[in-house]
C-alpha cells in the first residue's frame, strides 16, 4: 500500500510540513514556490494564497525537494538559480553555489575599474560566471574574459551569458593556459574565486554536493593561489591589479604569496561575517 499522504494539502499546510522538517522557512518557501512552478520571487503570493491546493504532483515534487534540502543539498541547485549581484543565474552541480561573501571581491573589482576606460578584465575560474557576469553588467565598456577547467562549468556560464544577453568571453582551460593560448593582451584587472579549502577542512561533508575541484586545493589550500599569483604579473598591465577570494583565516598566507609574486600595495576586503575574504596587489 502507498503511505497515506493527504490527499488535499494546501500552500499553508505545505509550509508548515516543510518546517516541521527541520528546516528554515525562508528554504521550505523557495522550494515550495519552485514545486508548484511560480517565480521564486513570489513569497508574498504564499502568503495571500494559503488556502490554494496542490496537486499531487505538485506534492510530490515538494516532498522530494524537502528530503534533497535536508540532504544538504543547495537551493540552488534544487531551484536550478541563484541571485547574485543583481543577476539571475542558472546554476547546476557542475558549478559552486555562488556565495554572498563572493559579491565582496565584486564591489572591489568595481572600486578598482571606476577610475579606467574600456578596462580588460580576466575572471579565473568563472563556474557559473558569477563574477564576470557581475562586473560586465555593471561595466558594458569593459572587455571581460572567464575562464574554466571545467567544460560542463563552463556551459552552465555560457547559458548565463546569453540569457543575460552579456557578451563576456568564455575559454576553456587551466587557469592563464587559454589565455596563453589564444595570445591575449594583457588586463586591466585580474579577479578570481580560486578553490582554496584544505583538503582536510572539517567543513568539507557539509559541501559534499558542490565540485570538489571548485572548492578544493593542496598545500593547506593555497596552491591554486600560489599557481595564479605566480603567473599573474605576466598577464598584467603595469599597474594592473590581481584581486583573490580565499578562505577567512588565509589572508596573511595569501599576502605572504602576492609579495612573493612581486605584488606591491597589498590590500584587503572583509566579507558579511567581517573576516577577510579577499586579498589583492598591484603590479608596478
Ligand atoms: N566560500 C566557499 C566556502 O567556504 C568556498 C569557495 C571556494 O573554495 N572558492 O564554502
Amino acid at each position: 500500500m502507498p503511505t497515506a499522504l493527504p490527499v488535499t494539502v494546501t500552500v499553508a499546510r505545505a509550509l508548515q510540513i516543510g518546517q516541521q522538517a527541520g528546516l528554515p522557512r525562508l528554504d521550505v518557501q523557495l522550494l515550495l514556490l519552485h514545486s508548484i512552478g511560480r517565480p521564486l520571487d513570489q513569497r508574498a503570493w504564499l502568503i495571500s494564497h494559503d488556502d490554494a491546493l496542490l496537486t499531487q504532483q505538485q506534492l510530490k515534487q515538494f516532498e522530494a525537494l524537502l528530503a534533497q534540502r535536508q540532504d544538504g543539498v543547495p537551493i540552488a541547485y534544487l531551484t536550478g538559480q541563484k541571485e547574485f549581484f543583481g543577476l539571475t543565474l542558472q546554476i547546476t552541480p557542475a558549478t559552486l553555489d555562488p556565495r554572498p561573501d563572493t559579491e565582496t571581491l565584486v564591489e572591489w573589482a568595481l572600486d578598482v575599474l571606476q577610475s579606467a576606460q574600456q578596462p580588460r578584465v580576466l575572471d579565473l575560474g568563472t563556474g557559473s560566471g558569477a563574477i564576470a557576469l557581475a562586473i560586465q553588467s555593471q561595466r558594458p565598456d569593459a572587455q571581460v574574459w572567464a575562464v574554466d577547467q571545467s567544460q560542463d562549468a563552463l556551459q552552465v556560464a555560457k547559458a548565463n551569458g546569453a540569457q543575460l544577453a552579456l557578451p563576456v568571453q568564455w575559454l576553456h582551460g587551466s587557469w592563464f593556459e587559454p589565455v596563453v593560448a589564444a595570445q591575449l593582451a594583457p588586463f586591466d584587472l585580474i579577479v578570481s574565486n580560486p578553490p582554496y579549502i584544505r583538503p582536510d577542512d572539517h567543513h568539507l561533508p557539509q559541501l559534499r554536493h558542490e565540485p570538489l575541484q571548485a572548492l578544493v586545493s593542496s598545500q593547506q589550500g593555497l596552491h591554486d593561489i600560489g599557481v595564479i599569483a605566480q603567473a599573474a604579473p605576466a598577464h598584467l598591465k603595469p599597474g594592473g591589479m590581481l584581486l583573490l577570494e580565499h578562505g577567512w583565516d588565509q589572508a596573511q598566507d595569501v599576502a605572504t604569496i602576492l609579495q612573493r609574486a612581486g605584488f606591491k600595495h597589498i590590500a584587503h576586503r572583509h566579507d558579511l561575517a567581517g573576516h577577510i575574504r579577499c586579498s589583492g596587489g598591484r603590479v608596478s
